[in-house]
């Protein structure tokens, strides 16, 4: 009989000490040998951890015993006596990613083995900065948990990515729903009964790309997160890199426009005021009300209704108009990008986030702005690409996040 997880039990028990914390950290070094580079036999785990067959043999024994390792049978090009090949068990544990967006939640559920299970994507949701907001939101995860088909004591942790200043190691968001003294993560796992992890959500969604989606062995990564706002994440040496407090990655807010707009930061001239989703609406409208037409447009429509969604979807049906805009502020974005190639000297830029589904629109006058503004010996070094994993990598990010920050990956 399984001894339900009792691996992550011990991990969280700071009494675990002596021998008993040994063989927790060996465990736990098979467990990410088996996360990071798939399934292997006692041999091979013995040989590469330094542990002593009988002694590796014992521990995989324990996390078959825990349910968290499964024996996928003998391998197949062995001669003589075979052995069995090990490896994660997907469905021993789950991983919940919740993605906040402005006007819609993502949420997801990954197995143990980064597959996923389930994904509910654009449920309606307005992202104020009220307690009825954050009622609604529990209520939206918990509707999540309540209709899965597994325990809920099989979920780890819950991820949650919100846009704004979130201390991810505190677990505060300053941005969003910091009513009281206490973290966010804490109100969250009061309400769900699971532990809850608050990331930024564009780190969140380069975690996702990084592990899941358009990185191969690239370690020097810029995310840029193209929605209602701008965000960053950044991998230095393939390791997300957070600032002193989580803060680092504020793209959105260095000042490089000379003008007279207020950035809902508080300053003005951010880049986030003339090349972000927010600021391609108001280009759009101005256009509009300068005469121009468009199918994202209808007479007598509201201007408050226009949503970064009509404007993309306009785009992905060849419409000029929001063509023509998406290029302005792609050609703006692509000139704060190179200040950033010229700092970081990346191997790959993703371009992510609601905008990256305009494809070509977005990344070509993003290119041509790059090569233009920086360094030539410095961009010839970058690629730039499209998200793969486009809507989804914040939900998968989240869930991985959980998954290796409770592995002691992160
Ligand atoms: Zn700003």
């Amino acid at each position: 009989m399984p001894r339900n997880n009792s691996f992550f039990d011990d991990l969280r028990n700071e009494a675990i000490t002596g021998v008993a914390y040994k063989n927790l950290s060996l465990k736990k070094q098979i467990l990410i040998r088996f996360a990071n580079t798939g399934n292997a036999t006692i041999a091979d785990l013995s040989k590469e951890l330094n542990i002593s067959t009988p002694k590796t043999a014992g521990l995989v024994t324990e996390l078959l015993q825990d349910g968290l390792v499964k024996d996928y049978g003998k391998t197949e090009s062995s001669i003589g006596r075979r052995p069995s090949l090990y490896g994660l068990n997907p469905h021993s544990v789950f991983f919940v990613g919740v993605e906040v967006k402005r006007f819609h939640v993502n949420i997801g559920l990954l197995d143990f083995k980064k597959n996923v299970v389930k994904i509910s994507e654009s449920i309606p949701y307005r992202l104020d900065n009220t307690p009825e907001a954050f009622r609604q939101l529990c209520d939206i995860i918990q509707d999540f948990i309540r209709i899965l088909s597994i325990k809920k004591d099989k979920i780890l942790g819950i991820g949650l990515n919100l846009s704004g200043r979130i201390n991810s190691r505190t677990g505060y968001s300053y941005s969003y729903f910091h009513f009281g003294e206490e973290p966010l993560s804490n109100l969250l796992e009061k309400e769900t009964g699971i532990p809850v992890f608050l990331e930024n959500d564009s780190r969140a969604m380069a975690y996702g790309e990084f592990c899941h989606g358009a990185v191969r062995d690239e370690k020097h990564i810029l995310f840029i997160n193209m929605d209602y706002g701008i965000g960053m994440g950044i991998m230095v040496n393939g390791r997300l890199y957070y600032g002193r407090s989580g803060f680092a990655g504020e793209l959105g807010h260095i000042p490089v426009f000379d003008n007279e707009i207020i950035c809902h930061c508080g300053k003005k001239g951010c880049l986030e005021t003339e090349a972000s989703g927010e600021a391609l609406i108001r280009i759009f409208l101005k256009r509009i009300r300068g005469g121009a037409s468009s199918i994202a447009w209808k007479p007598g429509r509201k201007e408050t209704a226009i949503q970064l969604e009509d404007i993309i979807r306009a785009a992905k049906q060849d419409d000029v108009l929001a063509i023509e805009c998406i290029a302005e502020i792609g050609e703006k974005l692509g000139k704060g990008m190179a200040t950033l190639i010229n700092l970081y000297n990346p191997e790959l830029v993703i371009l992510g986030g609601s905008l990256s589904a305009t494809g070509a629109y977005i990344q070509l006058p993003i290119i041509t702005a790059v090569h233009k503004y920086s360094l030539s010996l410095v961009n010839n070094d970058t690629e730039l690409k499209i998200s793969q994993l486009g809507e989804r990598a914040g939900v998968i990010g989240a869930c991985l996040l959980v998954r290796d920050r409770l592995l002691g990956l992160l």
